[in-house]
């Protein structure tokens, strides 16, 4: 089974060193949130982590989630853990004081969400869909729906759910066929089947509060005719005491390659009570509140499996022999696989992504809070696009690098990777769903390409190559080889987006071949400058942390010199166009 050893250190430097936006530090209630307070809290988030929600990864790998006469039972060891977790407060962490939260800042719970993922994908799905349903209802709900449903969500004693997909309708959601029908008293009769939804049915809450897309009746068909329903698997009376069943039953759950102890699962809903969420027919807006946040939170998953992918493999290599390395000293027949440099740059290439996504997700969590409570609209606007813009890079790129490094800590491990063994091909396993749900990734990269670089508030792309720029203004000598190479591969993205924006006007075929490089590209590049504002750091306070710091710079030089030059590769690809692409007859 796999060790985890959350990165404490890595994510304190963080939080006391590059929590240096002004626009995040002048948000007045963040100002009580200290170093100290963070400390206690990840050290807490290390215990629950590694001592009881780490070993769920196995067991509900062997013992998937099963149906059992109408009861969806999850694996050994999951009930006992949720009471535990939901004891400790892990549920309320982000969530508002008023509903019985903490109120703790994305920058402190991205770190949560970054441990949980690591520890158990499968035992993590239960609470995180819960707390995208909190956001969603806290921003959408009536003061009514909120009193009655938020307080039970955020102490954990209730779940949520997010539940757009149909037999039909996957990405294209205009096409979902699943109805409401309005009753005199004001609520709705929800009837349709929903498929793939993540904890759908489980024994671990008393309640599941479904937050459902449908179509009125009187609604016109596609997107703008949706509207967004709370559904709970028990109504809940005045008094929010636990009433009768509602009509929301489990057909079926779905087997799968990995997150087996997560319940993914067709629920039908015959005449169902439904409580209409925001405007009628804006109901995708109002999931999107939902959805966008809930991205970023899978693109963490990515960087939580890489995470625990990274530090097996290393530890591997310090002890598995194979061979005699290139400069052996030892009178050994064989050396430890460290030596070899191909293994080295396998490790350094995880290390310099794993700490660069981090960085940029440490950035991007600081950015995620001007934009929602900076007392400046104009502020809060200017994050909001920087969010709207590098959340779809997020969630793809970082679940995309999963992929890489799960496969590449396979390849470390040689055949006892392959086998079930050492549980990393599960690691594997588990991280394929993250480029799939939430937005397959290719759609968020046509996503960014098509809606996001420019928007009604100008060139938001042309905006944010600018604030790297002026972060770039640094007097460090040191640090000038960096930025020389980042410029240059500003320049190419400065160009990649020029193409991309007039390709939009009269070759779209181009632009969308081209979007999951762009993607990558821009990926690569808000990570780079997340790792100058680590070495801007480094330099400067070199001398109070030697070790860690020339660690810092060495594992940056490896990303400038060996993963930053993809960007070219990924334009050179990308612009050579469609025709031939679009052309070809598939027999
Ligand atoms: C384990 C699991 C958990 C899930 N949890 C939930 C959940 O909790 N709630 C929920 O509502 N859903 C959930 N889903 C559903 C998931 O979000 C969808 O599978 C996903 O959105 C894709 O839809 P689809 O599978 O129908 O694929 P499709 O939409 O049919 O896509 C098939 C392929 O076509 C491509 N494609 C589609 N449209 C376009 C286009 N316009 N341009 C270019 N390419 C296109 C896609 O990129 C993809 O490669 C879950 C799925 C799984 C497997």
């Amino acid at each position: 089974m796999p060790t985890y050893n959350a990165p404490i250190e890595d994510m304190m430097f963080l939080y006391e060193k590059l929590r240096n936006n002004k626009n995040y530090n002048e948000i007045e209630k963040y100002k009580e949130v200290t170093p100290d307070l963070v400390k206690n809290i990840l050290q807490e988030a290390a215990k629950i982590n590694q001592n009881i929600i780490l070993p769920l990864a196995k067991s509900g790998d062997e013992n998937p989630t099963i149906l059992e006469n109408g009861v969806v039972r999850t694996p050994p060891g999951y009930k006992e853990a949720y009471k535990k977790f939901i004891e400790d407060g892990w549920t309320s962490l982000s969530c508002d004081p008023k509903y019985g939260g903490q109120g703790m800042p994305k920058t402190v719970s991205a770190f949560f969400d970054e441990m949980i993922s690591a520890s158990s994908l499968s035992f993590k799905l239960y609470s995180e869909l819960s707390i995208g349903a909190y956001n969603c209802i806290n921003h959408h709900g009536s003061e009514e729906i909120k009193n009655k449903f938020l307080p039970k969500m955020v102490e954990g004693k209730w779940s949520g759910t997010m539940c757009l997909t149909e037999p039909v309708c996957g990405t294209d959601l205009g096409l979902l066929k699943t109805k409401a029908i309005e009753q005199k008293d004001g609520t709705f009769k929800i009837s349709g089947q929903k498929i793939f939804i993540t904890s759908g049915d489980h024994d671990l809450t008393e309640n599941i509060i479904h937050l459902v897309i449908a179509r009125a009746l009187d609604s016109p068909s596609g997107t703008k005719g949706i509207s967004l329903f709370l559904v709970p698997k028990f109504i809940v009376n005045d008094d929010k005491s636990i009433g009768f069943r509602n009509g929301v039953s489990t057909g079926s759950i779905e087997s799968k390659m990995g997150i087996k102890g997560s319940a993914t699962c067709v629920l039908n809903f015959d005449s169902a009570v439904g409580y209409m969420i925001g405007p009628k027919n804006k109901g995708l807006n109002s999931m999107f509140t939902m959805m966008n946040l809930e991205r970023i939170v899978v693109g963490i998953q990515g960087l939580g499996i890489s995470e625990i992918a990274y530090q097996n493999s290393l530890n591997y290599s310090k002890e598995r022999k194979q061979g005699k390395s290139n400069n052996s000293k030892s009178n050994d027949s064989a050396d430890l696989i460290i030596e070899h440099a191909d293994i080295r740059k396998s490790l350094l290439n995880m290390k310099s992504i794993i700490e660069g996504e981090r960085a940029l997700c440490f950035w991007l969590s600081q950015q995620t809070e001007v934009s929602l409570y900076h007392k400046d609209a104009i502020i809060r606007k200017e994050a909001s696009d920087l969010v709207s813009l590098m959340t779809p890079v997020v969630k793809s790129f970082f679940t995309d690098m999963g992929m890489e490094i799960t496969s590449d800590a396979m390849q470390i491990y040689g055949g006892y990777g392959y086998t079930k063994d050492q549980g990393i091909e599960q690691l594997y396993r588990d991280n394929r769903i993250t480029p799939i749900y939430e937005g397959i990734n290719s759609i968020q990269a046509i996503d960014l390409v098509f809606r996001k670089l420019v928007n009604k508030n100008g060139d938001i792309i042309k905006k944010y190559i600018n604030l790297i720029k002026k972060d770039l203004k640094i007097n460090e000598e040191k640090i000038k080889p960096f930025i020389k190479k980042l410029n240059k591969n500003i320049e190419v993205l400065t160009k990649f987006s020029d193409w991309i924006k007039e390709k939009m006007k009269n070759s779209k075929d181009d632009a969308s071949a081209a979007a999951n490089d762009y993607l990558k590209v821009l990926g690569l590049v808000a990570t780079a400058h997340a790792w100058i504002n680590v070495l801007e750091v480094s330099y400067k306070d070199y001398e109070n942390n030697k070790k860690f710091y020339e660690e810092k710079i060495q594992t940056a030089s490896f990303f400038f010199n060996r993963v930053l030059p993809k960007v070219e590769s990924y334009y050179l690809t990308a612009t050579s166009g469609s025709k031939y692409i679009m052309d070809f007859k598939f027999n």
